[in-house]
């Protein structure tokens, strides 16, 4: 493990997660069982937490430091709780956390429901919100976390039919700017990831529809989909030292989407 303080660390350990233990949510599949392997690649003991064990324990297989599956519902408060609670053996010890649980409900604003609603911005933005709150006070005892929210290029720009995931991911900048700013002094940095559009179960649906698929690539200069592992160098660049000193800030991964007209 290198040093408390990223200050005069060698080249090699600014990325090298030896020792640290990292919880990732969402990591049944997608972007999160990427994140899960990158981390274990990086050296850290991985927690991995879903709703779907079965999927969680397959994305584990393939580590190699000892990974947890943990399943919890983060949609409910009372989820996030029980999960706060089966991690107290090992609460004191996560450095890491990605907040990458993400849900979407695509519909016309006026025809949006209520609970749809409160269902996007409970998992995307207030459990985000409720394991940093829980995991911090350890990271801040220790003198160094790393808290990551996986956001979205819709936090930034926002499109048709999807306001419930638009608010949610510009809430979950602007709670990383927020967090950030009042923890950086107790060694803890908050940063976000924006991907562009990933290829996953999330936007399947959407991708099969030739219109779409279409869209993404016209408006894409890189000219195609990203892939999950396109945001593997920057989601360890922001859980290492190589970070220590970046508060609140966001990473755009887009292929060029958001840097063009
Ligand atoms: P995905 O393949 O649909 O994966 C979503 C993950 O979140 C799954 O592991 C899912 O696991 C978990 N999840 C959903 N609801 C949950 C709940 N109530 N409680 C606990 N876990 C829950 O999507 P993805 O594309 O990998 O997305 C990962 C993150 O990246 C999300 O935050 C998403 O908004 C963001 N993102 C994706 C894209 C893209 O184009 N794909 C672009 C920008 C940002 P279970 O179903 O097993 O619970």
């Amino acid at each position: 493990m290198a040093a408390a303080n990223g200050v005069g660390v060698s080249l090699p350990d600014l990325f090298d997660l030896s020792g640290r233990t990292a919880l990732v949510t969402g990591a049944s599949r997608g972007i999160g069982a990427l994140a899960a392997r990158a981390l274990d690649d990086a050296g850290a003991r991985v927690i991995l937490c879903a709703r779907d064990i079965g999927r969680l324990r397959e994305a584990g297989q393939t580590l190699r430091n000892d990974p947890i599956a943990m399943r919890a519902d983060l949609s409910d408060r009372q989820g996030v709780t029980s999960l706060l609670s089966d991690l107290a053996g090992y609460a004191d010890h996560v450095d890491i956390l990605i907040n990458n649980a993400g849900t979407h409900a695509a519909g016309e604003a006026m025809e949006l429901a209520p609970d749809v609603w409160d269902e996007v911005q409970n998992v995307n933005l207030r459990s985000a919100f409720l394991l940093a709150r829980g995991l911090a006070p350890a990271m801040a005892r220790r003198g160094w976390g790393k808290i990551v929210n996986m956001a979205s290029v819709l936090g930034v720009v926002a499109d048709v039919d999807a306001s419930a995931y638009v608010a949610s991911k510009a809430g979950l900048l602007g709670l990383t700017r927020a967090l950030g700013t009042e923890w950086a002094g107790r060694g803890i940095t908050v940063n976000a990831l924006c991907p562009g559009w990933i290829d996953t179960d999330m936007v399947s649906d959407l991708r099969s529809r030739d219109s779409f698929d279409r869209r993404v690539l016209r408006r894409t200069p890189a000219g195609r989909w990203g892939r999950a592992d396109d945001l593997t160098g920057a989601l360890i660049f922001l859980s290492s030292h190589a970070s220590d000193f970046m508060v609140g800030q966001t990473l755009i991964i887009d292929g060029g989407l958001t840097a063009s007209w």
